[in-house]
């Protein structure tokens, strides 16, 4: 390649960075977080190449220090570098999907949320909040070959590369991230201040953070020509200024340690730094397993649903949970360390026995990783548990965000599907705002009440108004809402629900759950022979009525029938107790299959 070379910016790109250059966005602090979580990437991924290698690449390490004189911050890491073509492809000439979804969440004008970068793969551009011109200066660890290279921008829609003769990196590979501190900056150039940020933001890197700090110092000096009393010469303490590297991290990771001695504040910190997320979780929980397969896990139900899911319900990735073995990252990109319907859940998982090299191929068929993935979803359920024994309101405020996951889980899992319907809530003739979960409704059921009863319609108005309604109103039967296309799937799968019928009950009794508008529907209500009687005078006095619709709708409704089940309208459309129903046919068109 040519000595200099210069790119345009693509242009997602471009706009991204005119928004960052002209926000007026106050919180610029976030540009020192996104520069070290990229520096602490880059650790992970050299540590990985260096022992599936088997080769020592040297401590990863990440040093920030600001130049009053020249007005610079620099960001140095160990970790991988990057090649010439790497440094052309990841910093500006090639957008990631999340470049224009980032546009798109700030807005016209840049006024959104700056916050979310890194959620977008665009952290690296925040460096722009606080510099009118940025040089990353890099090395790759991969190519042993590898020159010393410079990106260079001034953000004006192109960046510069040529080689660099600057200092070399001292285990041979990293980046260096120079940024020109802009007017209106300059309080970032105090180290003091840098350290203080990277206090909050670096606590759970597990390498080596240092930052260039200043400590004062005493000399013993002598006093002028003093003495004391026994003739010898009199000192005095002289500060002096100290300036060093010095490390602002704690280096055990969080999940190593006893749950026991974690305050939930840091839990909430150890979960933001992981997910980019930045209100706090829900729940969490944090287990060790031990004897035949050991690991620790650390695992984080997010408030509310995470911005990938939000197009997708399940996304395009599957759960990125982020698997360590023995403390060295592999991956947050093996899907199937749990299944699609925990695709919400985040944290950590640390291996005792899985090779450092484990691939997914591997991985995919290992019997480590079923054992692991049994685990962390019987964690994540007695997780639901646990919010949903909260006294507050946390449990609807889940169930809100991910109540349509819990519903897939009892269709495409067998496990623990007593446990995930005891967790469902559901819209009921109970109430008009308030959900009831299924204990609820078995503990309201009628005397004569044999069944647990639904509707299945597109609002809970098209439900209410359904004809078979008429006639559980009149028993005081209470009707569950079925108004989402997984609800009919849900109640299908399971047939019944199994619990107390009275809390003193030494058994469960199994109810079956029964759509109201089916057209066996059994109330259990017993006719006198007269009654019956009566009803076959009807249907034969109607003959010729049944017929006649039979024939005008022949090619729109199955079967024409006199029935006893209306007490106010004339007629009514049922389903037959077979056919698929169209909220299923909507299941299957939302989740792809
Ligand atoms: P993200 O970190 O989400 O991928 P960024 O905009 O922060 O998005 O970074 C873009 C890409 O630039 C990274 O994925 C990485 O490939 C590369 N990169 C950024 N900083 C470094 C670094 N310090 N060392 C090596 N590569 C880096
Ligand atoms: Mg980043």
């Amino acid at each position: 390649p040519p000595a200099e070379e210069k790119f345009e910016f693509q242009a997602e790109v471009s706009r991204v960075m005119h928004l960052i250059i002209n926000s007026l966005y106050s919180n610029k602090d976030i540009f020192l977080r996104e520069l070290v979580s990229n520096a602490s990437d880059a650790c992970d991924k050299k540590r990985f190449l260096a022992l599936s290698s088997g080769t020592d690449g040297g401590q990863p390490e990440v040093f920030v220090k600001a130049d009053k004189e020249k007005g610079t911050i620099t960001v140095e890491d160990s970790g991988i570098g990057m090649t010439r073509q790497e440094l052309i492809n990841n910093l500006g000439s090639i957008a990631t999907s999340g470049t224009s979804k980032f546009v798109d969440a700030l807005g016209e004008n840049g006024s959104g949320d700056m916050n979310l970068i890194g959620q977008f793969g665009v952290g690296f551009y925040s460096a722009y909040l606080v510099s009118d011109s940025v040089q990353v200066v890099t090395r790759s660890y991969t190519d042993p070959n590898a020159k010393q290279y410079r990106w260079e921008s001034d953000a004006e829609n192109s960046f510069i590369i040529r080689e660099d003769d600057s200092e070399p990196f001292k285990n041979g590979s990293g980046t260096r991230i120079i940024l020109h501190v802009k007017e209106g900056c300059k309080e970032f150039l105090e180290n003091y201040k840098l350290e203080e940020l990277m206090k909050r933001y670096s606590e759970f890197i597990q390498f080596p953070v240092y930052s260039w700090a200043s400590r004062t110092e005493y000399d013993e000096v002598p006093d002028g020509d003093e003495k004391d009393a026994e003739g010898k010469q009199k000192m005095k303490r002289e500060p002096r200024t100290v300036e060093e590297w010095s490390q602002v991290n704690k280096l055990k990771p969080l999940w190593m340690r006893k749950p026991k001695e974690i305050s939930s504040d840091e839990y909430s910190a150890f979960y933001k730094t992981i997910t980019k997320d930045f209100s706090d979780p829900l729940a969490h929980t944090h287990f060790a397993v031990e004897g035949d397969v050991e690991f620790r896990a650390l695992l984080f139900c997010p408030k509310t649903l995470p911005s990938n899911l939000r197009q997708n319900m399940f996304g395009d990735q599957g759960s990125l949970l982020k698997l360590y073995v023995k403390r060295v990252f592999i991956s947050d990109k093996f899907e199937d360390l749990l299944p699609r319907w925990l695709v919400f859940i985040k944290g950590v998982i640390d291996s005792e026995d899985l090779p450092l090299n484990v691939s997914r191929e591997i991985l995919q068929k290992s019997r480590v990783l079923r054992i692991i993935s049994k685990r962390l979803v019987r964690k994540s359920v007695d997780m639901f548990k646990a919010v949903k024994a909260r006294d507050n309101n946390d449990f609807e405020d889940f169930w809100a965000q991910f109540g349509r996951y819990i519903k897939a889980g009892i269709i495409e899992t067998d496990d623990h599907t007593d446990d995930l319907m005891k967790l469902a809530l559901w819209p009921s003739t109970q109430s008009q705002e308030k959900l009831t979960d299924l204990d609820g409704y078995v503990s309201r059921m009628k005397e004569s009440q044999k069944d647990i009863y639904f509707v299945a319609a597109d609002s809970r108005a098209a439900g209410e108004s359904a004809p078979a309604m008429e006639r559980l109103r009149k028993h005081g039967y209470e009707v569950l809402f079925l108004t989402e296309p997984v609800d009919e799937m849900t109640v299908q799968k399971v047939i019944t629900f199994k619990t107390k019928r009275n809390a003193d009950d030494k058994d469960d009794t199994m109810f079956k759950f029964v759509d109201v508008t089916k057209d066996d529907l059994d109330l259990g209500e017993l006719k006198s022979d007269e009654e019956k009687k009566e009803d076959k005078a009807l249907v034969e006095e109607y003959k010729a009525v049944v017929e006649y619709f039979q024939k005008l709708l022949s090619d729109k409704v199955g079967k024409v029938q006199v029935s006893d089940r209306l007490t106010e309208s004339a007629s009514t459309i049922t389903q037959s107790s077979f056919g698929i129903s169209p909220t299923m046919e909507r299941y299957m068109k939302e989740v792809g299959s």
